[in-house]
């Protein structure tokens, strides 16, 4: 579904990615993690598309297409979802109304019919419900006065909606709580499916402990340098990034 390779790009001019390598099929859940300043956000963005991140080298593929080629809209009309490419902050605007319009720019691009505003509410309250999210989320302003947990929520939320082929989370460095990482967690294991791949960016070890995946990828100076199955996240939470940086200088 996906398949990264060498994969270099900067920001600001200084080379962040320096050669990523990662192949993700569908129905997987894999996990990136390492230390803060890696470069996870960085790759995040580059998949996203954002202006102010350059590829320098390296192929992206999604589905066969070259994915790089594709601006951030059509990279959503291809089936990408990336959490934070929604707006974070829209005063005044609503929720549903946003979220309505970015659904219909998909099915359209597909050739499937609009929905209109009372299609669109029955399809919300299901996905409200599967996901036991209240109803009063939909008639706030998109995320304004969210809290971190009601932004991760509203992001699951809109993952739900759109129902994209290969959703990437980057779970920055923001606090959440506990009750907070459950609820998102809980949100993505209802959305797995053999169809769906899932790329969970994250420094917590914890969230892993309830979005169980099925690979895991250690980030270092913007290269995987280890990756693993889930056990690697425990190994890492026990032994910390130091071990890893160390073997890794060894080998080099
Ligand atoms: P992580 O998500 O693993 O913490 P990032 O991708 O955010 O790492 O950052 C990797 C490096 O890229 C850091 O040195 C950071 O300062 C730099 N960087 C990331 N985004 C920007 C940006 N928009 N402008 C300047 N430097 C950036
Ligand atoms: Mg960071
Ligand atoms: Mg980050």
């Amino acid at each position: 579904m996906l398949e990264i390779k060498n994969l270099e790009a900067r920001v600001e001019s200084k080379p962040i990615l320096r050669g990523i390598n990662l192949t993700v099929n569908p129905g997987e859940v894999h996990a990136i993690m390492g230390k803060n300043g890696s470069g996870k956000s960085t790759l995040a963005n580059v998949l996203a598309g954002r202006d102010a991140y350059e590829v320098t080298g390296g192929t992206v593929t999604f589905e066969g297409e070259d994915l790089l080629e594709l601006d951030p809209e059509e990279r959503a009309h291809a089936g990408l979802f990336l959490a934070f490419q929604y707006p974070v902050e829209i005063p005044g605007v609503n929720n549903t109304y946003f979220l309505r319009a970015a659904l219909n720019s998909i099915r359209k691009s597909r050739g499937q019919e609009e929905l209109n505003g009372a299609q669109f509410l029955k399809l919300v309250r299901e996905k409200l419900n599967v996901l036991h999210i209240d109803q009063s989320l939909l008639n706030r302003p998109v995320n304004e006065g969210f809290s971190g947990g009601e932004k991760k929520r509203n992001e699951i939320f809109q993952m739900a909606v759109l129902d994209p082929k290969l959703a990437i989370l980057d779970e920055t460095d923001s606090g959440l709580d506990i009750d907070a990482l459950k609820s998102v967690a809980e949100g993505v294991n209802t959305l797995r499916s053999p169809e769906r791949a899932v790329i969970v960016v994250t420094h917590y070890q914890r969230l892993l402990n309830y979005i169980v995946p099925d690979f895991v990828h250690v980030m270092l100076n913007g290269r995987i340098v280890k990756s693993g199955g889930k056990e690697l996240a425990l190994e890492l939470e026990a032994d910390g990034y130091d071990k890893i940086e160390a073997e890794t200088l060894e080998a080099q």
